[in-house]
């Protein structure tokens, strides 16, 4: 997504002296001056967390010219206090490397790893190597989470059980008394103590396999974790600090002195890189108060955001993809950055600012350059680093570590904590990220929400109980009306008002509300109006760290708001087999009763029908051009009962590929559902941002979108569990869209692609009409010139954004640009597949399987998708779908035979109960359908 952001038109064009347009010149004057004249006062330099050693080494020449320099590293959503537990337990500030993927059971207390903690696309890569079960290997690990509100990691969860954040503390305290034998802290409720017993009995049971997580930002609590983590052998095994996590340095205590020291007039001048307090931080009004009378305020952030906009100097540096650099998110693991493109604007990198303001005039290129020549010993070595973009270990370095928090004191004041009858939990959204950095990239705000699917908004999450309880109308989970009763929020001396959006799965006391909405124009149109801020919710703990759990106080108002929510049907209803789910335990059992199953009704299907009776008749001899009806062979060799049932019993004429066919699969175990894909496709194929208004009206683009289906009680929180299905253009053989076509706009390719001639396309929509997976998207207007996102136009009717010169950039050339009246939709990215055969033509050479790769799929961070050419038994594809993963695969509405060239694998849940699909009543109810 962050391309977008690169061509983003609000994106400062030049330096600003006092917001007007200025020179590198005249800034480096002016700053050099109030520099060299700030007599010994200190100039706080402010940046989101650094892991780049040439930009350390940049700092550390600014700060060895002005010695008065103090550096902070601030994050706008903290992990303080993690960093300071792990400082008193176990002697290093800093977040360890954890390994999920060593861990068979996986403890949760609020941290959404496979969203927005930490580094969650490392973490969700881990976590699907314990998910990808298969006949031949037969193991799972087990998902434990305990949760407030219903987060995206949550929804993976094999179990789940709900708590307000006020007793995470308890349930951390309890745990680790329950792996000693000992008893719960009171106040838990009986669920709770029985989720305990529980959590602690696999704990146990699986010493140096384990691995326990917490989301809270209390250093008492995290000590707590980091005791159970020691007792049950994860430190070396699950989580090591010989190998640290460097994405989430920052210090609370250091903000605060710094917000002290600027309230008391201590401050000569300040800097900003990669930041924005005056937004984001619990302090942020009385920061900006007092910034803007200092003699040097310096912003080398992107835009005019709320920080810089009251800093006298802007100093804007360059996008990521501009850049040279390098990083190093993980200890020993360096990637090494080179621009893709020359800065588009006249901005400059900010370590060379600094470098110049030190007397240092070595190009930023230069800079990073030599250090590496330095440090890897000459220019091929360097040149080769560069090409690969990574320096790393073989292994990743694991060690123990010797534990010495101080439980007692942690426990003790853990006991004493408070909670409420209603506790707020604010969040990050899976698009919008920290801070809201995204908040001004469309594409990210019209990605619908993982677990809500709401676009557009920030709104208050709140449980169906909870909501009925307050008159929140609408509680009806497939209620398809989408003005939202709005409700005042109150806590922390701030009072907000936003629309409540009912999501099962919360628990009755708890709200949760998303951060980095309600941003300032000057921030971009697609940020500005766009929901409220809630950091001023955001209060401090006794240790002096941000806590993002608040005690509120609600009251529904007489207001409505519409908020614009893609999927309006919430439920799964054991109707069509659009999902298979079985426990882990079934499966375990007899991992081939899935396919003797799926084998029994294919095979019901191919002798139930009697195309005979359909051979005179129009859809048959006399229909469309090339259709014969095919009498079922009413026999089909029992080896061969899935080319049978592809064959027989079909009006259709049988789709021969004989060069290539491609073919997807899709892991429903591996999808954490975090919609990475979504965007990539979007990315890739210039798919079109309708906003708000237009999504109300469900004309959204996506070509891929992640059906989220809960299943449960919605009045019992803890009992519900969420099935992501990724859903896209299946490619069907027999596909119902094409014969529908009155122009033959939609027709089959000979490699099994059901595909698109654009300019043959009428807009008849019969397409839409007949496909029974709704994957067409038909443009009601001229997204991308005339009609283009027109909901977020300026007051005065201007429109700046993406049908400006500087956004269109971002448009893949290698895709066509959809105008009004035409239909679209996935394409298996066939420009791409075209690419890899025409290199393989002109090198003389068949393709290798891999080298067309769809942008879904290379993105996806779980490998939860597949997608080859079916008929190289080689292939990826071929060796999952017909050997290794036989068993878990089937189609979608495979009883209505479209032949989809998409399947998908079940989801296996390591629970005792599935509160889903009953098979044997799906089975019922398809055979009954079929009859
Ligand atoms: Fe989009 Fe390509 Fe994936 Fe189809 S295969 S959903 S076009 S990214
Ligand atoms: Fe995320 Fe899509 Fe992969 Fe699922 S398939 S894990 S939604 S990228």
């Amino acid at each position: 997504g962050s391309v977008l952001n690169l061509y983003d038109a609000t994106r400062l064009k030049s330096p600003k002296i006092n917001k007007a347009e200025s020179t590198w010149e005249a800034v480096d004057k002016m700053v050099g001056d109030a520099l060299n004249g700030m007599g010994g006062a200190p100039v706080y330099l402010i940046t989101s967390t650094n892991n780049s050693v040439t930009t350390a080494q940049a700092i550390a020449q600014f700060t060895q010219k002005y010695p008065s320099t103090k550096h902070i590293m601030y994050d706008a959503v903290s992990y303080s206090g993690l960093l300071d537990a792990n400082q008193s337990s176990f002697g290093v500030r800093a977040i360890p490397a954890y390994r999920f993927d060593n861990a068979k059971v996986i403890v949760s207390i609020g941290a959404d790893f496979l969203g927005t903690w930490i580094s969650p696309e490392i973490f969700a890569k881990q976590y699907s190597k314990g998910r990808k079960i298969s006949a031949k290997n037969i193991a799972m690990s087990k998902h434990i989470q305990v949760e407030g509100m219903m987060s995206l990691t949550g929804s993976s969860a094999d179990e789940r059980y709900t708590a307000k954040p006020s007793q995470y503390g308890a349930v951390a305290v309890s745990i680790l008394n329950a792996l000693s034998g000992g008893s719960s802290t009171s106040g838990l409720t009986p669920s709770l103590n029985a989720a305990v017993t529980k959590i602690a009995s696999a704990l146990n049971a699986n010493k140096g396999n384990a691995l326990v997580v917490c989301g809270s930002n209390d250093a008492n609590v995290q000590t707590v974790v980091n005791a159970i983590n020691n007792a049950i052998g994860a430190v070396g095994t699950t989580l090591t600090f010989a190998t640290t996590n460097n994405t989430k340095k920052g210090s609370d205590t250091d903000m605060n002195a710094f917000a002290e020291a600027l309230k008391n007039g201590q401050v000569g001048g300040v800097m900003f890189y990669d930041c924005n307090p005056v937004y984001d931080n619990a302090n942020g009004k009385a920061i900006g108060e007092k910034i803007v009378g200092l003699k040097l305020s310096v912003s080398f952030n992107d835009r005019m955001d709320e920080t810089t906009q009251l800093c006298k100097v802007a100093a804007p540096s360059n996008h990521w993809l501009e850049s040279w650099g390098d990083a190093e998110p993980h200890t020993g693991y360096t990637s090494l950055m080179q621009p893709t493109i020359s800065p588009l604007f006249k901005t400059r990198p900010w370590e060379e600012s600094l470098l110049k303001w030190s007397g240092d005039m070595t190009e930023h290129y230069d800079f990073v350059k030599n250090y590496w020549l330095g440090k890897l010993g000459g220019q091929t070595a360097f040149d080769t680093a560069i090409q690969k973009g990574i320096i790393e270990p073989e292994t990743m370095a694991m060690s123990s570590a010797s534990f010495s928090g101080n439980v007692t004191d942690a426990t003790a004041k853990i006991t004493s904590m408070k909670g409420a009858a209603m506790e707020l939990v604010m969040y990050e959204k899976v698009g919008i990220g920290r801070g809201g950095v995204w908040s001004n990239n469309p594409w990210l705000q019209e990605l619908p929400d993982p677990v809500s699917k709401c676009t557009w908004d920030n709104y208050i999450l709140m449980s169906p109980n909870t909501a009925k309880a307050n008159g929140a109308e609408h509680t009806d989970l497939n209620e398809v009306n989408r003005d939202k009763k709005v409700f005042e929020i109150k806590t922390n001396g701030a009072t907000i008002k936003l629309p409540v959006l009912v999501l099962p799965g919360m628990h009755d006391e708890v709200i949760a509300i998303a951060v980095g909405y309600g941003r300032d124009k000057g921030v971009g149109k697609a940020a500005a109006d766009t929901g409220v801020n809630v950091y001023p919710m955001v209060s401090k703990d006794g240790n002096g760290n941000s806590s993002y759990y608040a005690n509120v106080d609600m009251k529904g108002l007489d207001e409505t708001y519409e908020l614009a929510i893609t999927q309006t049907h919430h439920s799964f209803e054991s109707k069509r087999p659009i999902i298979h789910e079985f426990t882990f335990e079934e499966f375990k059992k007899n991992p081939t009763e899935l396919y003797d199953e799926r084998k029994e009704e294919l095979e019901h299907f191919t002798h139930s029908f009697d195309a005979s009776e359909h051979e005179g008749s129009s859809e048959g001899k006399e229909g469309k051009e090339g259709v014969v009806a095919v009498v079922p062979d009413p026999t089909p060799a029992e080896e061969n009962w899935e080319d049978a049932y592809r064959k027989n019993g079909t009006l259709y004429p049988n789709h021969e590929s004989l060069g290539m066919k491609w073919g997807m699969s899709i892991d429903l175990n591996s999808c954490v559902g975090c919609g990475a894909c979504t965007i990539a496709c979007q990315a890739e194929n210039n798919v079109s941002v309708v906003g708000k208004k237009q999504i109300l009206m469900v004309h959204d683009m996506h070509w891929l979108r992640i059906d989220r289906y809960f299943a449960g009680d919605p009045s019992k929180p803890d009992s519900i569990q969420t099935l992501f299905q990724p859903m896209l253009c299946q490619h069907c053989d027999n596909a119902p869209c094409e014969n529908v076509c009155p122009v033959n706009a939609t027709n089959h390719s000979s490699e099994g692609i059901n595909q698109m001639a654009y300019n043959r396309c009428i807009g008849t929509r019969y397409c839409a009409n007949n496909c029974p997976y709704k994957v067409r998207r038909f443009n009601w207007r001229d997204w991308n010139e005339a009609d283009c996102f027109d909901d977020n136009v300026y007051q005065d009717g201007r429109r700046d954004d993406i049908n400006n010169d500087i956004t269109r950039m971002v448009l893949n050339p290698d895709v066509t640009v959809r105008s009004r009246g035409v239909m679209e939709k996935c394409t298996f990215c066939v420009q791409r597949l075209q690419g890899a055969k025409s290199t393989a033509k002109k090198q003389g050479r068949t393709m290798k399987d891999g080298e067309a790769r769809t942008a879904c799929q290379q993105s996806c961070p779980t490998d939860a998708i597949v997608f080859g050419n079916v008929n190289d038994t080689e292939s990826a594809i071929y060796k999952l779908r017909y050997e290794e993963q036989k068993e878990r695969v089937f189609h979608v509405l495979e009883e209505i035979h479209t032949l989809p060239n998409v399947n998908y694998l079940s989801k296996i849940r390591n629970a005792d109960v599935l509160q889903s699909v009953d098979p044997e009543k799906m089975k019922q109810e398809a055979h009954k359908e079929n009859a």
